[in-house]
């Protein structure tokens, strides 16, 4: 049997961005052929955040073109939205059964997000890493590539496993975040010291998939770099935040090295690599966006995909829900795998 990957984007209203793709969907797509995948769009995560929810599923169609535009098979891959997968909501309240207050209340992006908020905040935020403990576990994960941000979620994840399989048995498969040493956390334009996230309010800290060469090239010449006279150019994410991004999107989208371009940039000026940066991002967005508009346009097929992928994912779920039913001692066996929407 193959090892289990599983992974998901939140549908935020907004298109994915370089983060998203260099962090995860990069290792997405060359897991496939090794690996049996899961990727879902995590649209019950994305109405802890969005307050419309009326496009969410358009935007979520909007997230599977992406995926099917950076290179995601959907033969080989189950491509699905988690609300169509009942399942994760049903295991979620089993799971909050088990997780506990303090554990969840220490969570750096719960903590982050309290800061921030200026309404009252939801319990989908604080209850989120549950429900990702529960989209991981119901598909008996062995690995979770995902962003460095989510390196803590995956850790409890783990930990409410390893609790479970105390008292009952080995019932989960205990799952590996995959984490790549470069790549993991691209951060925002005019704050590097923030990661880059979809749904940043302000969108000149982000570089979205769907970008035009103008945006791309208005924003990244914004770009937040130093002060330091002269401008040397080296990798140090502490003291030279904007220039250790650059460098980093440099060598995770042209495939070198940092090291390399370390040697190459020597004597240049910030500006020599801004513009190295807009060159190779505007030729992967290209290619990837002349894609992407013509898998978007027919909707028959990207829902065809999403019905056959709830299919194929709610089978797998049933088997971890009916073995919790059965050592929690509940008496109802889950036999139904009828999906009609
Ligand atoms: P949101 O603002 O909606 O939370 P996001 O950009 O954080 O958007 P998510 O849908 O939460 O995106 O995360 C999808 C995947 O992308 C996760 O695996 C996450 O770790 C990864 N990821 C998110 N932002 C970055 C980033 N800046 N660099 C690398 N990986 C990232
Ligand atoms: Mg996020």
């Amino acid at each position: 049997m193959k090892p289990v990957v599983y992974s998901a984007m939140q549908p935020s209203n907004e298109d994915l961005t370089i983060g998203n793709y260099l962090g995860a969907l990069l290792h997405w797509i060359r897991m496939q052929d090794n690996n049996e995948c899961v990727y879902c769009i995590a649209d019950m995560h994305a109405i802890s955040n969005i307050k419309t929810n009326k496009a969410i599923h358009s935007s979520s169609l909007d997230i599977l073109a992406l995926y099917l535009s950076c290179g995601i098979d959907p033969i080989k891959t189950i491509a699905f939205i988690q609300s169509h997968v009942l399942e994760h909501c049903q295991f979620n309240w089993l799971l909050s059964c088990y997780a506990y207050f303090g554990e969840l209340k220490r969570m750096t992006q719960f903590k982050e997000k309290q800061l921030k908020a200026k309404e009252p905040i939801n319990i989908g935020i604080f209850n989120y890493p549950i429900l990702m403990t529960a989209d991981i576990l119901l598909y008996q994960t062995n690995i979770v590539p995902i962003g460095k941000d989510q390196k803590q979620h995956i850790e409890l994840t783990k930990a409410i496993a390893n609790r479970f399989n105390n008292m009952y048995g080995e019932i989960f498969t205990i799952p590996q975040p995959c984490i790549s040493e470069h790549g993991s956390c691209i951060m925002s334009l005019l704050q590097p010291n923030i990661k880059m996230s979809k749904s940043d309010i302000n969108k000149r800290n982000t570089i979205y998939l769907l970008d035009s060469f103008y945006s791309l090239e208005a924003k990244l010449n914004k770009t937040i770099t130093d002060s330091d006279r002269p401008p040397i150019i080296y990798y140090e994410p502490i003291f030279k935040p904007g220039i250790s991004n650059l460098l980093e999107l440099l060598a995770c989208v042209g495939k070198t090295n940092i090291a390399q371009l370390e040697i190459m940039f020597e004597f240049k000026a910030y500006g020599c690599l801004k513009k190295d940066v807009i060159s190779i991002l505007n030729k992967l967005l290209t290619a990837l966006q002349t894609k992407y508009f013509s898998i978007r346009k027919d909707e028959g097929y990207l829902n065809k995909i999403i019905y056959d992928g709830s299919i194929r994912a709610r089978k797998k779920a049933i088997i971890t829900m009916n073995k919790l039913y059965k050592v929690l001692g509940f008496s109802r066996i889950l036999t139904n795998i009828s999906n009609k929407h």
